[in-house]
């Protein structure tokens, strides 16, 4: 191997050669090959090596890769910019195009703040955000983000916007009832707008199930329609982050449809375009644009690559393919399977605490003891354990590590493509289980477990 002078996320450490993929399994150039657990980073949801996709992206590279949004418009984003207004709720019907996660939930939390501002009413400036959410690496978008690990190194320069507790049920307080415990959760918004003042808060974020920060964490039933009741009493908007659990993840086309909550402000990323290229969005309501539009006439928002038409014409072919092989139905169907699988271990093995998740997005917690739930210290770094040996053994899952760091223990996503199988499933599951068990003696034998 020649020397490498690229910065890879551990420096020092030695990755392999990515070589190929198809469907759920990924090959490296010795040849090993690997279940993508969880589509890389919950992105590659349709699978890799789809023909359809690269078809797409060829045809529309022969016509024009890239045409500046200031100057021209293309058939590509206009088709998917109306796919989107078809699958999103209520009048979340325009989209401005951006191409990660983090510029999605930034521009969400401009084009919030400048709503106010078009109304006259600027000191609605803040945003509220939960501990243990992730809604983003850049400034704007980290100081949305209630993750301890990620926000640590950076907080002089961060807003303070996290402010109220996330929905936790597995650490609920002892014999509160999950709805309990969801309208209390929610209640939090109200007393933080009471402390701020309403006149001060432009929106509230949140990620419908929590995805990097605590892996797969669903919310009580009647926490978001309670969570939506406080937004519109007190005129906050309500942004909802869809960038993990959007364009069936969870089983449903957008995770708030459980719940049948319409937000304000929605962000798109990952599966939109599920890894053939980078493409993001932030899809708002009619009211906004209005409000936008009679006022100044311009977001102020963008970024070079913003709608152009290669990315547009990569994400429609995925949104089709979608659709097309009803991959939002599969991802409900065979992720109950999958949580039923991850269940059963989490039954068997004492190192994991529980095991969670809605649709094809699930997570385990591990723990030191199951009957207090006491969590291992981050130092112990057993999700990152299990990560290294599942890799090892040819899976590859996703950490959910430091979101309340250490506090309440680590943990693992499992999100493979909606596309998997049942016989997949148990084929991922057989090497998890080995991972875990394997991560357990070295536990023992250490005497940490
Ligand atoms: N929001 C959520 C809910 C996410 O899960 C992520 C990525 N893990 C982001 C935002 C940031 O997306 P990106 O890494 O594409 O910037």
């Amino acid at each position: 191997m020649t020397r490498s002078y690229v910065i890879k996320p551990e420096l020092g450490k030695t990755y392999p050669y990515i070589s190929h993929g198809k469907g759920i399994y990924l090959y490296d150039q010795e040849g090993k090959r690997y279940i993508d657990g969880c589509g890389g980073a919950v992105t590659a949801s349709i699978g890799h090596g789809v023909e359809e996709v690269a078809e797409a992206m060829y045809a529309q590279a022969q016509k024009v890769s890239f045409a500046y949004r200031s100057h021209f418009s293309s058939d590509a984003v206009e088709a998917l910019g109306a796919k989107l207004a078809e699958w999103a709720p209520g009048s979340l019907n325009w989209t401005f195009f951006v191409s990660s996660g983090s510029e999605a939930t930034e521009t969400a939390q401009k084009i919030a703040i400048q709503y106010w501002q078009e109304k006259g009413r600027p000191t609605k400036n803040r945003i509220i955000s939960r501990w243990m959410s992730y809604h983003g690496i850049t400034m704007g978008a980290l100081s949305m983000s209630g993750h301890v690990l990620r926000r640590k190194r950076f907080v002089p320069l961060l807003e303070d916007y996290p402010t109220i507790s996330p929905p936790y049920p597995y650490r609920r307080p002892e014999g509160m009832s999950l709805s309990e415990y969801g309208l209390q959760c929610a209640n939090e918004l109200e007393a933080a707008i009471l402390r701020v003042g309403a006149d001060q808060v432009a929106a509230f974020i949140a990620e419908p199930v929590i995805g990097a920060s605590g892996g797969a964490v669903v919310p009580p039933d009647g926490y978001f329609q309670r969570i939506r009741e406080i937004c519109d009493k007190y005129e906050v908007l309500f942004i909802a982050d869809e960038v993990m659990t959007g364009v069936g993840r969870t089983g449903k086309t957008f995770g708030m449809d459980h719940w049948g909550v319409v937000p304000d402000l929605m962000t798109l990323g990952k599966g939109m375009s599920a890894g053939y290229t980078p493409m993001a969005a932030t899809i708002v309501t009619d009211e906004i644009i209005e409000t936008i539009t009679q006022g100044s006439g311009l977001i102020m928002a963008g970024h070079t690559y913003s709608a152009n038409p290669q990315s547009a014409a990569v994400s429609l072919a995925v949104l089709q393919y979608v659709e097309k092989h009803q991959l939002i139905e599969k991802s409900a169907e065979q992720g109950a399977y999958l949580l039923q699988r991850l269940e059963a271990l989490a039954e068997e093995l004492p190192l994991i605490g529980e095991a969670r998740g809605l649709g094809m997005l699930c997570g385990l917690e591990f723990v030191r003891d199951k009957a207090t739930k006491e969590a291992f210290p981050l130092s112990a770094g057993v999700a990152s354990k299990v990560i290294a040996k599942s890799f090892e053994k040819g899976l590859i899952i996703y950490p959910a590590i430091g979101g309340l760091d250490g506090v309440a223990g680590d943990a693992i996503i499992v999100a493979p493509p909606l596309t998997i199988t049942k016989s997949e499933i148990d084929e991922l599951i057989a090497i998890l289980r080995e991972a875990i068990l394997a991560v357990q003696q070295d536990l023992q034998e250490k005497a940490m477990f």
